[in-house]
């Protein structure tokens, strides 16, 4: 049985006073989903959020990391050193990754590696943009960040990973997906699994969406067979609305 999960990207947003007052927001709202719920905080904040919500059913995940263990890689973070705080998932292959800091399938690859080697569960995150929406490649640009990222795993390494099917044209943009459109590309995505990895792996495969998921259209999105979740940006910000959206399953 697959999980659902609705995961916050918190981004570059909230200094530690913000995040406190966000996340003690966040104790106060009910849950009445069985959704796992995750935020990531930036660096700074990872271990003051770690600390405020150990009792509480959030798990704080990071939102990067580097695929090095330590060295000369001034500004950068290792997953050990996630790890040693209690972090054990990470967030990797984010479009702004991909795009501000030219990360490649390549370079994620790695990252998967060595988040993997530390135990670590692994957000990964692809999709397609809105050119190659236009011209009809989204399935092969999506299969193709998959295969180059993630395809030289194992089954067992396989089963440490969460796809998160980003279309970059709805992240930050109001503009959603449509539910339609979001099965069908994680319908594509599980055959694509299933092909590689078989029945069991497929099926188990948590799918999330992302890509301007609100409180008002949250439930249309998560009933959709294939959508286990989502991961948030904007409506993660708000206390109120991103419960909303926890609570929508
Ligand atoms: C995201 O950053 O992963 C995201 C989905 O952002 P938003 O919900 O704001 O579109």
């Amino acid at each position: 049985m697959r999980k659902n999960i609705v995961a916050g990207n918190w981004k570059m947003n909230n200094d530690l006073a913000q995040t406190e007052t966000l996340i003690s927001e966040l104790k106060s709202q009910a849950k009445t989903s069985d959704a796992e719920v995750m935020i990531a905080p930036t660096f700074t904040n990872l271990w003051h959020a770690f600390q405020s919500l150990r009792q509480e059913d959030i798990e704080v995940v990071a939102q990067n990391m580097h695929f090095a263990e330590n060295g000369a890689y001034t500004g950068e973070v290792s997953a050990s050193m996630l790890k040693s705080i209690g972090i054990k998932t990470v967030i990797l292959g984010h479009s702004e990754r991909r795009a501000y800091f030219n990360e490649t399938d390549e370079l994620l690859a790695k990252k998967v590696d060595a988040a993997l080697a530390n135990d670590m569960r692994v957000i990964f995150c692809f999709g397609e943009e809105l050119a190659d929406r236009k011209a009809g490649n989204e399935e092969a640009v999506v299969e193709s960040q998959i295969k180059n990222a993630l395809f030289h795993l194992g089954v067992d390494a396989f089963k440490n990973i969460v796809l998160a099917y980003e279309p970059v044209w709805a992240i930050g943009t109001g503009e959603t997906a449509s539910p339609e459109q979001a099965q069908d590309m994680h319908a594509f995505i599980r055959k694509t699994l299933n092909n590689k990895y078989g029945n069991q792996v497929s099926d188990d495969m948590t799918i999330l969406y992302g890509g301007s998921v609100k409180p008002v259209n949250a439930k249309e999105i998560f009933g959709k067979p294939d959508v286990d979740g989502g991961l948030i940006g904007g409506a993660s910000l708000k206390a109120e609305d991103f419960f909303a959206i926890v609570n929508a399953f």
